[in-house]
């Protein structure tokens, strides 16, 4: 058996999600005529009370796309200094955008909004102009770190009196919301753009839609299109999406539960040296050397991701079983690695 905690972007469609995807209505969406992609857009914007939504092959593509339509070349973003739009897009906001970034020191990745407020720049000649924020929620790299509705609404409320962009990275917002026991309607209006995955958690093998007001999604639809992001029948990937939103989503408390079990196994053993907090499915631990805890790990046909050379992080999923969180607990335990 291979448990695979790398991330839970592993996961594979089941019968049901494949069943769904055969009989999927299908049409040519760069022609904006595939039903089943309309479906997915118009429910997932829906969902968080925006008007309307795109969707994408990932969620680099709709961080980058929601970057690149709320700017212009000399203007400035502001992130967290572990976010993924900063870290793990391959610079993609001075690639398209051409834009720079300024970074907040936020705890595990949650950024407040005096933080935030010290990073505005004045209106100079030698200055880029402030005019994006974009938190993301979960926090990936913060150990799937949550903010609050009303954190976020502070942050809401201090750009919309600031004149700045709000953006939210909502790979795995549906993580968040099942740790606040909220729904997405009760974000609306606090965005002007949210990208969700539905690759994440949910298990859909491909996807994340971009979600905002007309005007700006038919905006993001064009640089869609000049990333080379229009898809023909690709309501063959959105039925697998819509099957996700369906199904998978009171399920991930059993992802939740799955990460804090491990979280609690990992505490108790010499060689693990911190566990960051665990609030939805990502466990993030410290120990002596991340390489040699995946090597070892791997020998006994457990996949996990070394994220620092001091860092591990496993991430529980869909395919992440009962059965494989006892095995992975009995086979943590077991190992000798010197403290
Ligand atoms: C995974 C992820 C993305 C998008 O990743 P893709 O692999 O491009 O779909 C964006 N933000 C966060 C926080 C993520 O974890």
């Amino acid at each position: 058996m291979i448990i695979d905690l790398r991330s839970d972007t592993v996961t594979k469609p089941g019968k049901a999600m494949l069943e769904a995807m055969m009989h999927a209505e299908l049409g040519d969406d760069v022609f904006a005529e595939d039903p089943t992609v309309k479906k997915l857009e118009e429910k997932v914007a829906a969902l968080f009370g925006m008007e309307a939504g795109l969707f994408c092959p990932s969620g680099t593509m709709t961080n980058q796309i929601a970057v690149k339509a709320h700017t212009q070349p000399l203007d400035e973003i502001i992130c967290d200094k572990i976010c993924h739009i900063y870290n793990y897009e391959t610079g993609g906001w001075a690639f398209h955008s051409g834009v720079s970034i300024r970074l907040t020191e936020g705890k595990n990745g949650v950024m407040t909004v005096p933080q935030i407020e010290e990073l505005i720049l004045p209106d100079f000649d030698w200055l880029p102009n402030t005019t994006l924020v974009a938190i993301e929620n979960t926090v990936n790299k913060g150990g799937g770190s949550v903010y609050t509705v009303e954190e976020m609404r502070a942050i809401s409320d201090f750009c919309r009196s600031k004149k700045l962009i709000f953006h939210l990275d909502g790979a795995r917002i549906f993580n968040a919301l099942t740790a606040l026991n909220k729904k997405p309607q009760h974000l609306a209006g606090l965005f002007d753009s949210i990208s969700v995955c539905i690759s994440k958690g949910l298990g859909a093998p491909v996807g994340s839609v971009l979600l905002g007001s007309k005007a700006f999604i038919k905006k993001s639809r064009k640089i869609r299109k000049v990333m080379g992001g229009g898809m023909r029948q690709s309501g063959l990937l959105a039925a697998a999406c819509i099957y996700a939103l369906e199904n998978n989503v009171a399920r991930l408390a059993d992802d939740h539960q799955r990460a804090k079990q491990l979280a609690e196994t990992l505490a108790t053993l010499p060689w693990v040296k911190k566990v960051l907090p665990v609030a939805t499915n990502i466990v993030i631990f410290e120990v002596n050397s991340s390489a040699q805890v995946a090597e070892l790990l791997a020998a006994k046909g457990i996949k996990v991701q070394p994220f620092s050379p001091i860092l591990v992080r496993m991430v529980t999923h869909l395919d992440f079983t009962e059965e494989m969180l006892i095995s992975t607990q009995n086979e943590l335990k077991s190992l000798v690695i010197s403290a």
